[in-house]
């Protein structure tokens, strides 16, 4: 199946191709096969989206709150009437499972939109009385902004950016990852076919060098990346030199820890999600699963057994549950941190090798006996792979979660409630869960403390980070002076 688009970007309203940007090849995951061709943005099609989004600024920002969530809504609806087409483009750019994209990736760009656009209305100052005198602050837009995306939730992340930008009434330059870049030129043309004005969301394609030009753009004063650490620092340390606000979501090797007295199929449940969901691509995964060692062979049985549950295949087959790797690439990285994981002395449960056959698959992996110094425990994989390490003791197992420069989520297991909040408020992590794992829906912030990230996506949260305050101070009466 080709899906090609009718061109590479998206720019003040409409597609536009330039053949002169180096070729990006599109593969489906699940075969290797080509499914679209796209160009790389050269400097001159860099320039006219960066203009765009420059000269669609006054317009947006001079609309009201209400006129502008209008539009953010009605996109929202677009795409939820376009679930299923959307969702089969999204699983043949990622090759996550139909199973997955239809709930997950189409449905969580329209509730970003649905929930930033019903907000657009509600941004307000305050008023601040000063005896006579009185002050009030007005929320104003940053301006131009640029969002930067990785490939393993494409829509989800181009809206996650978009809708609390746009709500402001910033414009956005987007660029998605290479290896994903079809989506978000379909959320493009739903805002245009919801009614917002030309150049407000525009989408070019490339690599990072892309992403390096419209980070430097002395026009742009926002810049949000979805990517990882070594990413976030280079583009983190651009945005300063020239003082640019920033929002960083970046990796994680974030810890679940399951105490003797959780709901063990509850906790083999969250576990599963922790790190096979999406075939292990997510950035906030519980990677590093901590279990009392009163319940460790009890864990770990009922968990492989449900492992061995997983239907591996064609991702456009809805009763698939695991899907391949992004790319080769992504792959053979992973491969490399098992083979690491058996050779440094990691008892290898289930899993461990790729499949035979066409696609960019691995069995879902899992590991026991992991010690805190192994490479698998320390490093973010990216895949489908699970590590299982013991502890005894409270306040140890804390130290030892915490004992990474990563700190994006992490997850505490107990029936003990108490104990529950008492782990999570001594964890060095930015979005925890009791009793579950990776639930991040948009009414609640989402980000990472540490080498994890910086500021906060979702929730009222993330509107700081798309907006400033301008304070205005009225003098009511006669100025005074020392002479
Ligand atoms: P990368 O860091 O490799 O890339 C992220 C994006 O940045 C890509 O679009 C990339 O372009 C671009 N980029 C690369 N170099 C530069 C540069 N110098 N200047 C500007 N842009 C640049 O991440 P991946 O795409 O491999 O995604 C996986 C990572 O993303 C994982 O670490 C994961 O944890 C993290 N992630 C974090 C999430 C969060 O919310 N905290 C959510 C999802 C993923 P290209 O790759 O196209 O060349």
């Amino acid at each position: 199946m080709i899906i090609q688009p009718k061109a590479s970007h998206f720019i003040n309203g409409a597609y536009i191709e330039d053949s002169a940007g180096p070729e990006l090849a599109v593969t489906y995951p699940a075969n290797g096969a080509r499914i679209a061709s796209l160009h790389e943005a050269t400097d001159a099609l860099i320039e006219q989206a960066l203009a765009a989004a420059d000269a669609a600024r006054a317009e947006w920002a001079a609309m009201t709150g209400t006129e502008r969530g209008r539009i953010l809504r009605r996109a929202a609806e677009i795409i939820r009437e376009r679930n299923r087409e959307l969702s089969e483009l999204e699983t043949m750019d990622t090759g996550k499972p139909l199973s997955e994209t239809l709930v997950a990736d189409p449905t969580s760009a329209a509730d970003a939109l649905e929930y930033f656009g019903g907000m657009a209305a509600t941004l307000t100052g305050e008023h601040i009385q000063l005896g006579a005198d009185w002050a009030y602050t007005k929320r104003e837009a940053l301006g131009l902004c640029v969002g930067i995306g990785a490939w393993n939730y494409p829509m989800q992340i181009a809206c996650w950016k978009a809708a609390p930008a746009l709500a402001c009434g910033n414009t956005m330059v987007f660029k998605p990852s290479e290896t994903t870049p079809l989506s978000a030129l379909k959320v493009a043309e739903v805002f245009m076919e919801a009614g917002a004005p030309a150049g407000v969301f525009n989408v070019i394609q490339g690599t990072g060098r892309v992403g390096a030009a419209l980070v430097g753009d002395a026009r742009v004063n926002k810049v949000s990346l979805t990517g990882s650490v070594p990413t976030g620092r280079k583009v983190y340390a651009a945005a300063a030199a020239q003082m640019k606000h920033v929002t960083m979501e970046l990796g994680g090797k974030s810890p679940l820890i399951i105490f003797e007295d959780a709901d063990i199929e509850n906790a083999v449940s969250a576990a599963i999600n922790a790190n096979f969901y999406s075939s292990g691509q997510i950035c906030s995964n519980g990677t590093r699963v901590f279990v009392h060692t009163s319940i460790k062979e009890a864990f770990l049985s009922r968990l492989a057994e449900r492992m061995s549950d997983a239907t591996i295949g064609d991702p456009m087959d809805e009763a698939t549950t695991l899907g391949p790797m992004v790319s080769e690439a992504q792959r053979q990285i992973v491969l490399g941190y098992i083979e690491k994981g058996q050779a440094e002395g990691a008892r290898l449960v289930a899993g461990g090798k790729a499949l035979e056959g066409e696609g960019f698959f691995i069995q879902p992996t899992l590991f026991a006996d992991v010690t805190d110094d192994m490479t698998i425990a320390r490093e973010e994989i990216f895949g489908p792979v699970m590590s299982v390490l013991d502890f005894d003791d409270e306040q140890d197992v804390i130290a030892r979660a915490n004992d990474t420069e990563f700190g994006l989520s992490a997850g505490v297991f107990t029936r003990d409630l108490a104990r529950g909040h008492r782990v999570v408020g001594q964890l060095e992590a930015g979005s925890c869960w009791i009793n579950t794992y990776n639930l991040t829906p948009v009414e609640v912030p989402f980000g990472g403390n540490k080498a994890s990230g910086v500021g906060r996506e979702n929730g009222h949260a993330a509107i700081e980070h798309y907006s400033q305050l301008k304070t205005v101070y009225v003098a009511m009466g006669d100025v005074e002076a020392p002479f």
